[in-house]
């Protein structure tokens, strides 16, 4: 059966009604960005911030009218506020505004309760970003922080893979959504949300719209770090992102080939550009592990990165090796910092989390601009 043309689907969408308006969505122009890919439907539905929280049910409503259709094998509709954009980078104010809106002046996503928010980020994919992400988030769980990650990797979600979580999460209220939990860090991804097979062909407002929903409609509590597992690459998604949401600062990964192709030069100059402090470079795949004999071989040279970060005035947060081990138990949902603690590896992304938290304190000292209220 072949799959619906756009009009077939806005067609399908004027029966439903904005519940506070007289008239229909589509009349209201709220339906943007309307893709179909073989079968799977996405558009995002453009709505006032302030309504937001309470369109949880419109959503669900225009999603259902187009899954009636012949030939649709699924549908994510996504709400955005895009009335809200953020200003230019350099007119923003930190974000200290009032609390209990979703925005806080200068375009800036408020969450309550998270105390400091550390994207990790990558000039390009594979890099292992994803894996120091889950490691560092279980390695400051260690610590006795109260940790939550959240994947904003809209493109190639991994954390429920690499925590070993599967399922939906619950939403008992019917508004927010509870994380998911493993190894103690509270998670929320994309991957949770959308169908596997679901084409991840997303623009930018809808990826800026998944990702409000992610940090304003889950229940996160009280945290003492939220890791954001960063969708790879420099592009403007990735801007939009560093400057919407409230960064206290981000590490950037990268391999030893990378820094050389500039890579990650390119990933510290989008941060630089928004204001968020560069916490530091952490270089993986560093060296290689033998499995054989435990040789180290250092095959993309030694102390690349280490240059590199003093070059470019920041700091080198660590090495981690491309060793087998941390592929196998990163794939199997069991990373390696809590499966085998005493190891090596474990330790090198303990000393990463440690600098990483001393960072925040820091910062968290040095002033409101990381103080999330
Ligand atoms: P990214 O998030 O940058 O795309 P991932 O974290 O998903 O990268 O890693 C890509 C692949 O490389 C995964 O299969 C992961 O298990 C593996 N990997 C990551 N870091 C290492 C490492 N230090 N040693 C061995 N394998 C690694």
């Amino acid at each position: 059966m072949s799959a619906p043309t756009e009009a077939q689907i806005l067609a399908a969408l004027k029966k439903i009604p904005d519940p506070d308006r007289a008239q229909d969505i589509v009349a209201l122009g709220m339906v943007q960005g309307v893709i179909v890919k073989d079968g799977h439907v996405m558009f995002s539905l453009e709505v006032d911030a302030k309504r937001g929280g309470a369109l949880e049910p419109l959503r669900k409503a225009a999603e259902k009218a187009v899954e009636s259709l012949p030939g649709v094998l699924s549908v994510s509709a996504v709400l955005t506020a895009q009335k809200a954009a953020a200003p230019a980078a350099g007119q923003r104010q930190p974000g200290t505004g009032p609390a209990g809106g979703p925005n806080a002046p200068g375009g800036k996503m408020l969450v309550p309760g998270v105390r400091a928010i550390v994207a990790v980020a990558s000039g390009k994919g594979g890099v292992g970003k994803s894996t120091t992400a889950t490691n560092l988030a279980v390695a400051l769980s260690q610590k006795g922080l109260k940790v939550g990650i959240l994947d904003a990797d809209i493109y190639g979600p991994s954390q429920p893979r690499m925590l070993g979580i599967s399922g939906k999460p619950k939403s008992p209220d019917g508004k927010t959504l509870t994380p998911m939990e493993n190894y103690g860090i509270k998670c929320m991804s994309i991957g949770f949300l959308v169908p596997e097979d679901t084409p991840m062909i997303w623009r930018g407002p809808m990826v800026m719209g998944a990702l409000e929903q992610m940090l304003r409609d889950v229940a996160w509590g009280e945290l003492d770090i939220l890791v954001v597992d960063m969708p790879p690459g420099t592009g403007d998604a990735q801007l939009t992102m560093s400057q919407r949401v409230p960064l206290a600062g981000a590490v950037i990964v990268s391999t030893p080939q990378d820094i050389a192709l500039l890579d990650a030069r390119k990933g510290l100059n989008m941060f630089r550009k928004v204001d968020v402090p560069v916490f530091g470079i952490v270089e993986n795949m560093s060296y290689h592990i033998c499995t054989n004999c435990g040789h180290r071989e250092d095959i993309f040279g030694h102390g690349g990165a280490r240059r590199e970060a003093e070059k470019l005035g920041v700091d080198f947060l660590g090495e981690v090796p491309l060793d087998i081990a941390i592929r196998e138990t990163s794939d199997a949902g069991t990373p390696i910092t809590a499966r085998d603690t005493q190891s090596a590896h474990a330790k090198a992304y303990r000393a990463i989390a440690d600098a990483v938290w001393s960072k925040i304190e820091t910062g968290t000292k040095a002033g409101p601009r990381i103080v999330i209220q």
